[in-house]
């Protein structure tokens, strides 16, 4: 332990300690506090986003104050323990989580380091956007990982789309990946557009943005059901955001991207939008089994395959379906489910009791691109395929998850609130954006 390092100190009722105050890591520690547990979630920043709609708050057209919510204040509201710090490493052996000190935004040590035992751990650490080695990606790319990037984004989106209205050129914006970042951000990009146009301009039309999704595979959305790609494919064009497939990504530069047989879009603004993989941190804690995108290995309870205390959720866990031949996608819905499945599975694990395996349900996959309205596939029945739905139908099923994650972490009074709070603002866009059901 380093000098000036605290240790925690344990009691004698059992300690659950969660890494990650997430989708999922918040929604867990919220649910299985009270009851005389003992519970401590760690987060190296004190308050939570809803990570979501991380790229309507870097366009604009969502105010991220609504989805904020400080981990301080949840704590003594839920009643669990917060502590701020990042997660360095989990020392098995002893059964302690080592936390780094607390940083001010000066660089300046305002917390100490600090020892964390627990009795049982869950790792809730969620994802990163990998950039796959591309030359360039980390210097000249934005990627929309966490509150830091978007508010970068949004700082040199601004900029760009005021030096567009000086001298008259629409600033060039290039998105790699069209999954539903990508095709997303697009979308709410071209909305963001038109608070910075007057009316007469809006009314001839006027374009102080060229938006350009490329594409590496030959098919937007690859992974999607074909009637929703091509439900986007037509949105995306009817928003005049120009697509481009079979656009390997060679390099990022610092005026545009160039792919690998040699053709190239200027941008003024890039942003990398290919793919999650799970944080880099995860494969330094402890010696995980992990999978080749980097997240940990997770039997049917969600227990880790090295050590039956530690648990993982979300875009940090690995889990395989029974009879399945990939892990599930890392998804807001599935963190939540896994909470969900937690709160009760963990308290029955430290009885002694083998709890129900886990069981993913597939809500679908729904989109909201803005003015181009949403829309999703939607598995309605276990065994017909999925069916596409739109408009209101579509937009009620994004309320859906941000709505229960608000109500199972502010609880049914605090989440009213806050949820008729976002639903009012004048910040909240037209289509709130809120996958899943
Ligand atoms: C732009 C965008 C749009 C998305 N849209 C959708 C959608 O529509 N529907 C959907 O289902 N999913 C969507 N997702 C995916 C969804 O956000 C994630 O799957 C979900 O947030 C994963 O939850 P999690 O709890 O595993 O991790 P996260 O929500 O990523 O939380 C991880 C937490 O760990 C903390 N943390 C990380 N490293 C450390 C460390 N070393 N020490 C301490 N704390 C640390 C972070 O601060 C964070 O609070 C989207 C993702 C993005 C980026």
């Amino acid at each position: 332990m380093a000098k000036g390092e605290r240790i925690i100190a344990a009691s004698s009722a059992p300690h659950i300690v969660v890494l990650g105050g997430g989708a999922g890591g918040l929604e867990l520690a919220c649910a299985l506090a009270g009851d005389g547990r003992r519970v401590t979630l760690v987060d190296r920043v004190g308050s939570h986003l809803w990570k979501p709609r991380l790229h309507e708050f870097a366009a604009g057209t969502v105010d991220s104050t609504l989805s904020e919510m400080s981990f301080y204040t949840l704590a003594s509201l839920r009643g669990f323990r917060f502590e701020q710090g990042e997660v360095e490493a989990v020392d098995r052996a002893s059964k302690t989580v080592r936390l780094s000190p607390v940083r001010s935004p000066d660089d300046r040590i305002v917390g100490p380091g600090r020892s964390i035992p627990y009795d049982r751990l869950v790792v809730a650490l969620g994802g990163v956007t990998p950039d796959f080695g591309t030359t360039g990606v980390a210097e000249n790319a934005i990627r929309l990982d966490e509150r830091s990037d978007a508010d970068r984004f949004r700082e040199l989106f601004v900029a760009a789309v005021l030096r567009a209205r000086a001298n008259g050129k629409p600033a060039k914006i290039a998105i790699i990946g069209s999954g539903a970042t990508g095709t997303e951000l697009a979308a709410h990009l071209r909305q963001a557009e038109r608070a910075f146009l007057d009316q007469s301009e809006k009314e001839r039309q006027t374009k102080l943005l060229t938006i350009t999704l490329l594409e590496a595979a030959p098919e937007i959305m690859p992974g999607a059901d074909g009637e929703l790609r091509r439900s986007v494919s037509d949105r995306l064009d009817r928003l005049d955001i120009t697509k481009h497939v079979d656009a390997k990504i060679a390099a990022v530069e610092i005026d545009g991207v160039r792919s690998a047989d040699g053709e190239s879009w200027p941008a003024d603004i890039t942003v990398w939008a290919a793919g999650l993989v799970g944080n880099p941190c995860l494969a330094q804690l402890a010696d995980f089994e992990m999978d080749k995108k980097g997240r940990i290995v997770v039997d049917d309870r969600l227990r880790t395959s090295v050590d039956p205390a530690i648990l993982a959720i979300g875009d940090a866990a690995s889990f395989t379906p029974p009879g399945a031949n990939a892990p599930l996608p890392p998804t807001a819905q599935c963190a939540s489910q896994q909470a969900v499945y937690l709160a009760n599975a963990l308290p029955a694990m430290m009885t002694g009791k083998e709890p129900e395996p886990f069981v993913f349900q597939d809500r679908g996959r729904l989109l909201s691109l803005a003015q181009g309205g949403s829309v999703g596939s939607i598995g309605l029945f276990r065994s017909r395929d999925d069916i596409l739905v739109e408009g209101q139908f579509a937009l009620a099923a994004y309320h859906g998850l941000q709505r229960r994650h608000q109500w199972s972490v502010l609880g049914p009074l605090r989440g009213s609130v806050a949820i008729l709070a976002d639903m009012i603002s004048p910040a909240k866009g037209p289509a709130l954006k809120l996958h899943g059901g």
